[in-house]
């Protein structure tokens, strides 16, 4: 016992260790972050005390330590990841990526005052959603659009503004989880609506919806299965189909189609995913989709169709609590506004030219990175063919032929060697796949590319 408290008596006081700390040349770092850092790893040595093993203290290695816990907590927590995994809507790493040069908008309106809710012609009050309205509706051939949070208030706002207390007809096919959170039956709860499923898993027919109509129902929904696919002996119903029940009886039919492509990958050869435009044609009242699925753009809730029922949502004070803020309707906008030349939004829009980059040109990128990976004793790199997806629960099936570069190295595991890469200054999300580390670039930039071929450099020398 006093064994321990002498060793304990020998360790720094918080105060003296903050006053070391401040000679390594830690100026711009809050003093409560070095205070908290000094706390946490002489704890710690106390605790090493405490449990009894050999100790020796150090007063370098507690500096050292006390260093890089600072680092550590003096970095964003939110920050860049290098998207190794070859899936190129990844909703754990941020789905998304925006086009480049919406940075320079949205750094103007975060600094600046904006015209978000006032209109500059006549000096009035104006609405946040008129920025992106027009756009939408001549982009997707809809009478009106709202946009909001995400696709799952979008959802939400319609079934609440359209169908609260009454009753709202979905196929049990089209019943779907989507990413843990957004599950059908419970958003239906949410807003007030009582579920009426009908038909089967795998078939469900026109006559189902029909024979579930009563003084009671509210809406038709259909959910587009997007990140499942029921194969085989399977029937479900055409929105024109749902269209002529909706029309007969008077009710909305609404589609919740997850994903919100705005040009056709189809003539890219990739998925049969139907376009925004294409369901509103078939006769869909309004459509619902994310901003940042197959859009590429940021994270939001885009409402399309009908403007009479999108004026009823405007008018519902749900929308308040749902509201997107200016950052996301800017990089919105910006988005947006890349598909009005449909010929260069392949191009512009990183989502979308990450997913149709020719095969040729992914396996030249691979060869530029494995050229940029030097040799050293004990490390393999190949390149290999890899299978990417599109991911964010889109197009699943729809497999993804891409390149990549496996590594092995004799000095350490492939689980090693992955997770030491996702500890790295920027961190790398690749995959493990027969024993190698697999990094896919068709979702790597090139400044990607030189930052991984940096740390493998160094991870290789051991
Ligand atoms: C992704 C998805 C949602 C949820 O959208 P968020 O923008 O993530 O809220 C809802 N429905 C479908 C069909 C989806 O694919």
């Amino acid at each position: 016992m006093t064994d321990k408290n002498s060793l304990m008596r020998q360790l720094p006081k918080v105060d003296e260790m903050m006053r070391s700390i401040a000679l390594e040349g830690m100026d711009d770092v809050p003093a409560v972050l070095i205070k908290l850092a000094c706390q946490k790893e002489i704890e710690s040595e106390r605790q090493r005390i405490l449990s009894g093993g050999p100790y020796q203290f150090s007063q370098d290695d507690l500096i050292k330590r006390i260093k890089a816990e600072v680092e550590k907590q003096n970095q964003p927590h939110l920050r860049k990841v290098i998207n190794a995994t070859g899936i190129v809507l990844h909703t754990n790493l941020g789905r998304a990526r925006l086009p480049q040069m919406v940075s320079e908008t949205m750094e103007e309106i975060s600094s600046s005052y904006s015209n978000l809710e006032y209109q500059l012609e006549t000096g009035e009050r104006g609405s946040r959603y008129e920025h992106v309205e027009q756009l939408l509706t001549f982009l997707t051939g809809s009478e009106a659009a709202l946009v909001v949070n995400n696709n799952a208030a979008a959802v939400y706002l319609v079934l609440s503004t359209l169908a609260q207390g009454k009753e709202v007809i979905v196929s049990r096919g089209e019943l779907v989880e989507i990413g843990g959170a957004f599950r059908v039956p419970e958003i239906m709860k949410a807003s007030g609506c009582t579920l009426v499923e009908v038909g089967t898993t795998n078939k469900t027919h026109k006559r189902d919806y029909e024979e579930h109509i009563t003084e009671h129902t509210g809406a038709l929904l259909k959910v587009h299965t997007s990140n499942y696919k029921i194969i085989g002996f399977t029937e479900e119903v055409s929105l024109d189909q749902m269209k002529a029940v909706g029309e007969k009886h008077g009710l909305p039919l609404i589609y919740d189609l997850g994903s919100g492509l705005m040009v056709d990958l189809k003539a890219y050869g990739i998925g049969d995913e139907p376009t925004v435009r294409s369901c509103l044609e078939q006769g869909a009242d309004l459509v619902c989709f994310s901003g940042d699925k197959l859009l590429g753009g940021p994270q939001a809730g885009i409402i399309v169709g009908s403007a009479e029922y999108i004026k009823q949502m405007k008018k519902n004070h749900l929308l308040r609590a749902l509201r997107i803020d200016k950052l996301t309707l800017t990089a919105l906008e910006y988005t947006l506004r890349q598909y009005l030349s449909p010929e260069t939004a392949a191009e512009r829009i990183p989502t979308l030219k990450m997913i149709t980059e020719p095969l040729e040109n992914l396996k030249e990128k691979a060869d530029r990175f494995y050229r940029m990976l030097t040799e050293q004793p004990g490390v393999q790199y190949e390149v290999v063919e890899t299978v990417g997806q599109i991911g964010g629960g889109t197009m699943p099936g729809v497999d993804l032929s891409s390149y990549g570069v496996g590594v092995t190295m004799e000095h350490v595991s492939a689980d090693g060697l992955e997770s030491m890469m996702r500890k790295n200054r920027v961190p790398i999300i690749a995959r493990i796949w027969k024993d190698k580390v697999l990094l896919d670039v068709r979702t790597m930039s090139d400044q990607d590319l030189s930052e991984a071929a940096e740390f493998l450099n160094m991870a290789g020398r051991g």
